[in-house]
């Protein structure tokens, strides 16, 4: 049986980016870039003015002094002409320098008076003007391939007039529940049943990886059922499946997925929860079994298919960073198993501290939706006291349930 790592990277060592595209730049926010963008142009275009006020030449400037005001630089207007010894033009931040003119004078350090212009103080060359390729020179690498595009990078892109950009696909992930005691959300509820609720749990967690969820609904545990939702989930690009891969009598989800080819690559590991998670592949499609206990298939999907996801979509770098939290209270757990504890992070004095959530039995949804974190235990240890730091994957970008 591979390790919680191994088989992490049994997942990873299986999956490749899918495939590129080219979509609008708007849509490409938190997409993985999947060329070098090199700038076709210097930036800025031209020598301009960094400030609302007077260009003016230095050499004029050297005292407080007087000029003649012999144009006005609106931004975006025509360029003012050249500018001869003595004179100075009125400019708007971002507007071309006029030629001759080597420095701009704030507002604030002049008075303007019948055509003429009153400079305070001595002026330097230079002085608040942005320089021609200053930001970046034509030819420079802006955003590497591999980049996840956030708004800084989109600024970048689109200040160099890139309307569309190259970026890795989203990948489509078919989501299929099993189970005899499951009934769709907004169904009859009748005795002895339950609602399907990890279809629209994982579904929302592949959203918040960046992909594209696709719902199959509820495969009841029969194989003839099982068979046909799971040849659909099969046509998308990973297949989810939720429940049916215990030991039970009727868990048949891995014996339909034998028949269908689906190469397993693993079944069971000593983690808590999810033990019993099955991993397949086929013709390069990774397929997913998790436990069904709504807290079992979530934790999973965090450790095992979003990063997944992720290296499919072209990030680099899948694996999410743990950060190193302060136990506030001591934790005990078995040996045998890696533990992922749901626990509660805050931030005192510029570190991370952590608390439990609560009760860790994996029917209890309630203290997972009180974590905004998920402490890895390594197997062997049983005993973590207070004040020990301990490895934490933050879940769900910033939230902090109090
Ligand atoms: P299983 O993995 O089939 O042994 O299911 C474990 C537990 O998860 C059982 O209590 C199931 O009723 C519950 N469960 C299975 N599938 C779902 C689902 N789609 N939504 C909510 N609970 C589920
Ligand atoms: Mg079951």
């Amino acid at each position: 049986m591979p390790t919680f790592e191994e088989a992490r990277s049994l997942i990873l060592d299986s999956v490749a980016p899918l495939g590129r595209e080219r979509v609008p730049i708007v849509a490409a926010a938190g997409r993985v870039l999947s060329e070098d963008i090199r700038s076709p142009w210097n930036m800025p275009l031209w020598d301009n003015s960094a400030m609302d006020g007077y260009a003016v030449r230095s050499a004029d400037c050297r005292a407080p002094s007087t000029l003649e005001l012999t144009g006005y630089q609106a931004a975006g207007g025509t360029v003012a002409p050249r500018v001869t010894p003595g004179c100075a033009v009125k400019i708007m931040t971002g507007s071309p320098i006029p030629e001759g003119c080597d420095a701009v004078v704030p507002f604030e350090q002049t008075v303007e008076e019948a055509g003429f212009v009153k400079i305070l103080a001595a002026v330097r060359p230079r002085e608040h003007i942005r320089f021609r390729g200053e930001d970046v020179k034509a030819g420079d690498l802006i955003v590497p391939a591999g980049t996840v595009l956030r708004p800084p990078e989109i600024s970048m892109l689109a200040s160099f007039g890139r309307a569309f950009v190259p970026v890795y696909m989203k990948v489509r992930v078919a989501v299929l529940s099993t189970g005899d005691e499951l009934v769709e959300l907004g169904s009859p509820l009748p005795p002895g049943k339950i609602i399907n609720s990890n279809t629209v749990s994982l579904a929302a967690a592949v959203e918040e990886a960046g992909a594209v969820p696709v719902l199959l609904g509820i495969a009841a545990d029969d194989k003839d059922g099982l068979r046909e939702k799971i040849g659909e989930g099969l046509r998308a690009d990973v297949l989810v499946t939720s429940a049916g891969v215990s030991a039970g009598d009727r868990d048949f989800v891995r014996e339909v997925l034998a028949d269908l080819s689906v190469e397993e690559v693993f079944w069971k590991l000593d983690i808590k929860p999810g033990r019993p998670t099955a991993f397949g592949m086929k013709d390069g499609k990774p397929v997913f079994s998790l436990p069904g206990n709504p807290v079992s298939s979530l934790v999973t999907f965090e450790v095992f298919v979003r990063p997944a996801l992720l290296k499919m979509m072209g990030h680099p770098d899948p694996l999410k960073p743990m950060v190193k939290a302060l136990l506030k209270e001591p934790i005990r757990k078995k040996a045998g198993k890696v533990h992922f504890f749901r626990v509660k992070i805050d931030v005192e004095d510029g570190e991370y501290v952590a608390w439990t959530s609560g009760d860790q039995n994996t029917g209890i949804l309630r203290t997972m939706v009180l974590a905004n974190g998920i402490a890895v235990l390594p197997s062997e240890r049983t005993a973590f006291n207070a004040g020990e730091k301990v490895d934490v994957y933050l879940l769900y970008q910033s939230a902090t349930p109090k």
